[in-house]
């Protein structure tokens, strides 16, 4: 930009005055920026330049810059919003002025669409690699899969506070993975979600939304009545996603004996049951801390009985896991 417009900017005018970056009128497309150059001493100014790259979209119309399909990328990989973002790049004075929230949502909207169809690809990869693993090893059915999987929620179900007559979550993430490898690659996802940015401020009139069966974008994919503790539904969803190339023969799961009958709803053949240590283990704890002991069990008063009744718990817990872990270890498993 410079070397062609300091060459120009003399053989045009003949003037000696330096160029600089016209900065008051930069045009800015989110992150990145297009300037142009004027002189300060006569009234010569360049074309704009564009300090980005473009995207190959293949689309009509303004082509995304890769500075913002990348940043939303990574920002993808971090727990951090663009609100955040955008905070943390005014602070920095890194891009005055940072574009604003809006923008940077489409652009999110658009790179998570293809991030999922990316994901959904990848896991089919990954469920067609199991099944040449399985070939390979001589298995009688190639199809067969381990998968161990639970739902996590965005907040704890029972924490609604007194708030609201629903469950306290309102995105609900199932995830399954593979038990065949020690990689435990993910083979299945389901995201059920109440969020609705169309419904809120309707429902805040007092106008009763049904999602996701409205008028315009719904992001929600459940309606705002249904159960979101339902994991018999979702392990029923991710079982049949992975049913399109595999056949789920164990599943390990938190015990909830709901949450099996979801994965053998999902496909005609029998699916083992196990029970993760991890929840295995707090139900014992838990089971344990309820119990009525006799009152010459824990001696002390009463007031540290509690207590160690729960060092109790927790020591019995330790002491069964340790066990199992000792077992597995012991067996081969063929
Ligand atoms: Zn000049
Ligand atoms: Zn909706």
């Amino acid at each position: 930009m410079f070397n062609t417009e300091i060459r120009k900017h003399i053989e045009e005018t003949s003037c000696h005055g330096f160029l600089m970056i016209d900065t008051a009128n930069s045009r800015n497309w989110g992150f990145g920026s297009s300037e142009r150059l004027k002189c300060d001493s006569c009234s010569y100014v360049s074309p704009y330049y564009r300090l980005y790259e473009e995207l190959e979209t293949g689309k009509r119309g303004r082509k995304p810059a890769k500075i913002n399909v990348g940043l939303q990328t990574g920002l993808m990989t971090t727990p951090i919003s663009n609100t955040g973002m955008r905070r943390i790049l005014a602070h920095a004075n890194i891009a005055p002025p940072p574009p604003n929230v809006s923008a940077m949502h489409r652009a999110a909207g658009k790179v998570s669409e293809a991030m999922v169809a990316l994901n959904v690809k990848d896991m089919h990869d990954i469920r067609e690699k199991i099944k040449q693993d399985n070939r390979l090893c001589r298995l009688k059915d190639g199809t067969k899969v381990n998968v161990e999987g639970d739902t996590c929620y965005n907040n704890p179900l029972f924490n609604s506070g007194g708030h609201t007559p629903f469950q306290g979550g309102t995105i609900a993430v199932t995830t399954m993975s593979e038990n065949n490898t020690r990689s435990k690659r993910i083979v299945g996802v389901h995201v059920a979600n109440k969020l609705c940015m169309v419904a809120r401020p309707l429902r805040n009139q007092g106008i009763a939304v049904d999602c996701p069966n409205h008028d315009g974008k719904c992001t929600a994919n459940m309606s705002e009545t249904d159960v979101i503790g339902n994991e018999e539904k979702w392990n029923e969803q991710v079982a049949r996603k992975i049913n399109t190339d595999l056949n789920i023969a164990s599943f390990t799961g938190d015990g909830d004996s709901k949450g099996h009958s979801g994965v053998d709803k999902a496909q005609v053949q029998q699916t083992v049951h196990f029970k993760d240590l991890r929840h295995l283990g707090n139900s014992l704890k838990r089971a344990i801390n309820k119990a009525q002991f006799n009152s010459g069990m824990f001696a002390g008063p009463a007031s540290k009985r509690a207590n160690f009744q729960n060092r109790f718990a927790l020591s019995i817990r330790a002491r069964c896991m340790s066990e199992l872990t000792r077992a597995h270890k012991n067996t081969k498993v063929i």
